[in-house]
């Protein structure tokens, strides 16, 4: 580890794995912790428990703002592990000078936000501090959820499973690069922001196996890929061309020089179901407006390395590592 923490300890990616594994699973080490899953499952596995701090900036961009990210991160994590979204923390720490009309903008979205989870807010904390010492908000949320379905876990998935992903990939990377540049883009691309839980809630009433879900938040799917590789020991088999990658994303990669699949998302999971439900999977996600572009994009196999590799049209194969490097700070 180095010395000081760099902004790269925060990228979702390798260098923010490190940090992770050595200083906090090393100091809080337990049962619960070691299962590395979006929420933790507490209490008999009859409730899913997380956390999430929002830095974002700007704070309002294109489909979105951070209040509505504050409310969607957390739960979207709870609904990940099955779980319905019920009670909510909200923690503030607000810099002198911040204007109360945004402030009540961003409180809006979260309670619109709120409605779609149906869940609420049950206890929060104000801390206001001198000008300069953070930068306008930063929120933290954390949640509680009842689990609907036992069992889904990251470390389960097995060469049975096919994966999905709900929907293109990326676009609230490539949205916030666009709002923090200023650049000028007449396109359509926004943030994916959104609540998954109403996906998750119809893929459960139709009885889907589901073996596991992550959000792709930092570090995009690629993160999401590596880590289930190391967790479930699997090779992950993902067809390139399959991946669903909107143009306006295309073009802002191509510009960045970034890979679309190291983006970060805010609406955007990755699931891994039963071969079975496979294709109804597929059908019941894109009856949702924003999952049209839903799609199978790999296998699973017990080939060695345990890793994932890319496999392009052309015949040819190369691994897609866990991104590193600075990618694109307070993201989220
Ligand atoms: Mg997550």
């Amino acid at each position: 580890m180095n010395k000081t923490i760099s902004l790269a300890c925060g990228n979702g990616g390798e260098e923010n794995n490190e940090l992770i594994s050595q200083v906090f699973y090393k100091a809080f080490k337990n049962d619960i912790l070691d299962k590395s899953e979006d929420a933790a499952i507490i209490h008999n596995g009859e409730l899913a428990f997380s956390t999430d701090s929002f830095t974002v900036s700007p704070l309002f961009f294109a489909g979105g703002d951070i209040g509505k990210l504050a409310v969607c991160g957390t739960c979207n994590d709870l609904a990940m592990m099955g779980a319905k979204p019920k009670y909510l923390t909200c923690s503030v720490i607000i810099e002198e000078g911040f204007e109360t009309r945004e402030l009540e903008k961003i409180v809006r979205s979260m309670k619109k936000e709120l409605g779609i989870n149906g869940a609420i807010v049950v206890s929060g904390d104000t801390k206001v501090v001198p000008k300069g010492s953070v930068d306008k908000i930063f929120i933290n949320t954390t949640g509680i959820g009842e689990v609907l379905k036992k069992g889904i876990s990251s470390n389960n998935i097995t060469k049975d499973d096919i994966i999905i992903v709900n929907r293109d990939i990326g676009c609230h990377g490539a949205a916030i690069f666009v709002a923090r540049e200023g650049i000028e883009m007449s396109s359509s691309l926004r943030s994916d922001c959104e609540s998954l839980f109403p996906q998750v809630k119809a893929l459960l009433d139709a009885n889907i196996k589901i073996t596991a879900m992550r959000d792709a938040t930092r570090g995009g799917v690629s993160a999401v890929l590596n880590e289930w590789a190391k967790q479930s020991n699997i090779c992950v088999e993902v067809e390139e061309e399959s991946i669903p990658i909107s143009d306006e994303v295309k073009g802002i990669c191509e510009m960045l020089g970034f890979e679309a699949t190291a983006l970060a998302n805010e609406g955007t999971f990755v699931l891994a179901v039963n071969h079975d439900d496979a294709e109804r999977a597929v059908e019941i996600l894109k009856t949702f407006e924003s999952c049209k572009s839903a799609a199978i994009i790999a296998n699973v196999t017990d080939a060695y390395p345990k890793k994932v590799v890319l496999k392009s049209s052309w015949g040819t194969s190369r691994f897609l590592d866990t991104p590193s490097g600075e990618l694109l700070p307070r993201i989220c």
